[in-house]
């Protein structure tokens, strides 16, 4: 029984480079939540090549409802609507063997990365966790690190890929192959895979990774989690004046507010809370 998990955000799908392709209500939105089924559909297709027989997806994108569950491949469940509040874009790998990040983007603040953001462009400038810069990948893994379970593939720009590679190695407690589906050149500039061709690489990395955990004999779970001192930078001052409405919250400058959390979950939560709260600033 191997059980795939997979999170699916849209900024990092081939062929996605604007602001209007990832937001509700543009006609280049709809054409954005057809690749993106395209890549999830890619990514099942590929697990169960490599072993899995259950695929739960994890709809992660804006309000959490991208996806068509029609236009989805039937052996897969769907998991869909916000908040999700055991783990946000990971709620669902509590179980899994294997989870499978696809169509990721770059932390808030990474150099020439497309859309780059990290949780709410409109609320956070930075993220820095343990004084590091964390992107929602990063995140994620912290959280998947927590359930037990292995991140096996991470597809997106080549920001988002060469940042969790070199921050992730392969070895015994990671397994993460990457698939960049587009060069980023800028925050709306890509030099993008034509979809299909994304598709083909992710079916294929997305099998591997399954085959890899499938037969894996030594214990590939995560380290342990560890607390984490979160620091937030906000878009504005009258946005950190209202983070510091929240219980245990810290003002480090008149743009950073910080928070020790117990946990990564308990971390994505108040990134979420924050967002929220900043967004009534
Ligand atoms: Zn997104």
């Amino acid at each position: 029984m191997t059980h795939v998990f997979i999170s699916v955000d849209m900024e990092g799908i081939a062929g996605v480079a604007t602001p209007a392709q990832v937001h509700r209500g543009t006609d280049d939105y709809e054409r954005s939540r057809a690749l993106m089924a395209g890549e999830v559909n890619a990514a099942i297709e590929g697990a169960y090549a490599g072993g899995a027989t259950r695929v739960t997806v994890n709809d992660g994108h804006g309000d959490n409802a991208n996806l068509r569950p029609e236009e989805l491949d039937t052996r897969a469940t769907l998991l869909m609507g916000q908040p999700k509040l055991a783990g946000g874009m990971m709620a669902g790998a509590q179980d899994a063997h294997i989870a499978l990040l696809i169509g990721y983007h770059a932390a808030a603040g990474t150099t020439g990365a497309v859309l780059d953001h990290t949780v709410s462009g409109g609320a956070f400038a930075r993220i820095r966790v343990d004084g590091e810069v964390w992107g929602e990948a990063d995140v994620n893994a912290a959280i998947a690190a927590q359930f037990g379970t292995p991140i096996g593939l991470v597809t997106g720009d080549d920001k988002v890929c060469r940042s969790f590679a070199s921050r992730y190695p392969l070895g015994p407690h990671a397994m993460a192959l990457t698939v960049d589906v587009k060069a980023s050149l800028g925050n709306g500039v890509i030099h993008s895979l034509h979809p299909e061709v994304a598709r083909e690489r992710i079916q294929i990395a997305a099998e591997a990774a399954v085959t890899r955990v499938a037969a894996a004999t030594a214990d590939t779970r995560p380290e342990p989690p560890a607390p984490h001192s979160l620091r937030a930078t906000l878009r504005r001052t009258a946005q950190a004046d209202h983070c510091m409405l929240v219980p245990g919250t810290v003002r480090a400058s008149a743009y950073d507010v910080e928070y020790a959390c117990t946990d990564a979950l308990e971390l994505r939560n108040m990134l979420k809370l924050f967002s929220i709260t900043a967004a009534a600033a």
